[in-house]
């Protein structure tokens, strides 16, 4: 593997943005991932040269040899992150650097050279500054971003390609569920699980996502908004949503949700929220609670609030949960006062509003 890290990101302005006026349109109000800023990041990889060529650019498509790796064998992996605006108008980050050695942990799960934390923050911030218009400053919006890489070279061999691409694109966003902070049904997975013990179920990888669709078409099938997957191993400990992390609330206060054991994600919202708790004086545990656990609390009362937690989606106050063997309700269905109160706290930090006492906040000149 080649080390060799270039310092310096070269920035080549679009010479045909958006026009003022009509950007200012799209970010009225953004559906999730379908509007896009004027630029992006990119750096390659080669085994020759290490990483190198890193630039800001304008946003285009790639072009590809029909043979390219990732096209066969999914050898991607992304992370997914925002910026926000302060009151002042500047634009911050939230624990980039969090986001950085995730992105070089699934790097390595998945076979591809890391990308060396600085160059990572790097091009993340040079692209944030250079769309800095882009950021919308409603409440609760945000500029998220994409960074990504993907395996391309070109050969139907299996085995790591030794070249790579990275890229940052960036994509002005408002509330991820359409109708806001309305509690979301879920769907128990009995039939598909998401990670077994020893995949790649704490790799930020895009096969994660792909093998999830078929529990996630079941789910709206079923009426439902999102799937809950089980453990693949006893099928009975909740492991995560699709793509957030889950939160228990209990009548004494307390908070769980289930450990890293290799097969969750490692939320940096998850763990954010962990610590948000205990400044707040909650106790909080990480560990294992089963569905029929979760069934049998909610119908006691035991149980409170569940909330899920993701970059994307913030905080989501979970209402009701069905599956072949399970159909139950939290408290009103509605959303918990802990849950709405985590929200504000995280969202208040976020965009500036509160006092920051961890330094997660990456504010950008
Ligand atoms: C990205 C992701 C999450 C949430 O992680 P954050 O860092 O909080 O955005 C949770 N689960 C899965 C499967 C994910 O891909």
């Amino acid at each position: 593997m080649n080390n060799n890290v270039v310092s310096t990101i070269s920035v080549e302005p679009h010479a045909n943005p958006v026009a003022a006026a009509e950007r200012e349109r799209l970010l009225q109000d953004p559906v999730f991932g379908r509007v896009f800023s004027d630029h992006m990041a990119t750096i390659h990889y080669t085994e020759a040269l290490g990483w190198h060529d890193a630039r800001i650019g304008p946003r285009g498509a790639f072009q590809f040899d029909p043979a390219t790796l990732v096209l066969h064998y999914a050898q991607e992996i992304f992370e997914g992150m925002k910026a926000y605006r302060q009151p002042d108008g500047a634009a911050a980050l939230f624990r980039p650097g969090a986001n950085a050695r995730r992105f070089q942990n699934s790097a390595t799960r998945l076979a591809m050279p890391p990308l060396p934390e600085a160059l990572f923050l790097e091009s993340v911030r040079e692209l944030v500054r250079v769309d800095r218009n882009w950021i919308p400053a409603a409440e609760g919006a945000a500029l998220y971003l994409r960074p990504f890489m993907i395996a391309t070279e070109a050969v139907l061999g299996m085995k790591p390609s030794s070249e790579y691409t990275y890229c940052v694109i960036a994509s002005p966003v408002g509330s991820y569920f359409k109708g806001g902070a309305r509690a979301v049904t879920l769907w128990v997975s009995d039939q598909y699980t998401r990670a077994a013990p020893g995949g790649t179920g704490d790799a930020k990888c895009g096969g994660n996502y792909a093998a999830s669709l078929a529990a996630q078409a079941e789910a709206i099938r079923e009426g439902c908004d999102q799937v809950v997957f089980l453990d693949a191993v006893e099928r009975r400990w909740v492991e995560e949503l699709g793509g957030m992390n889950v939160f228990f609330v209990f009548e004494d206060g307390s908070l769980q949700t289930p450990p890293l054991t290799g097969t969750i994600l490692p939320g940096i919202t998850r763990d954010s929220i962990i610590i948000l708790a205990r400044d707040m004086g909650l106790t909080v545990r990480e560990e294992p609670y089963s569905i029929d656990q979760w069934q049998a609390d909610a119908t006691s009362g035991r149980l409170r609030e569940a909330f899920a937690c993701g970059t994307a989606a913030v905080v989501t106050p979970i209402g009701t949960v069905k599956g072949r063997q399970h159909n139950f309700t939290i408290a009103d269905g509605g959303t918990g006062a802990l849950t709405a109160r985590l929200k504000a706290a995280l969202l208040d930090l976020q965009q500036g509003r509160a006092a920051d006492p961890h330094g997660w906040l990456d504010r950008l000149v």
